[in-house]
């Protein structure tokens, strides 16, 4: 790794160094984790705003064509222990009867299981 370390959001020094995911500034003592800090925490909301987390059960609230193939995931499709990943479909789950699929998350709503 030879990015260039950000400066400490505290006293703006540049003599930051990096212990594992923390980066540590020697002058101040503040330690911080730079990827929070450039992008907030990673939040995944459903279609209403529910803050979605791994292994939460949702169902579809409007029908899904599924890519390559002419199956439709029909609208209150109970989806359980989806996992959220990056991307465009931020939500990994396998559908029932349809298999392994990406969803996007605004098209979820998040359900009591
Ligand atoms: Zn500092």
């Amino acid at each position: 790794m030879t990015e260039t370390l950000p400066p400490c959001p505290e006293c703006a020094s540049e003599f930051t160094y990096q212990v594992d995911a923390l980066l540590i500034c020697p002058e101040c003592g503040h330690e911080w984790s730079p990827g929070a800090e450039a992008e907030g925490e990673a939040v995944v909301r459903d279609a209403v705003g529910n803050v979605l987390s791994d292994g939460d059960t949702v169902t579809v609230i409007k029908d899904l064509k599924v890519k390559g193939s002419s199956s439709v995931v029909k609208v209150g499709t109970k989806v359980r222990g989806i996992r959220l990943v990056e991307g465009d479909h931020d939500i990994d789950c396998k559908i029932p009867g349809i298999g392994p699929m990406g969803l996007k998350s605004q098209f979820v709503k998040q359900v009591s299981d």
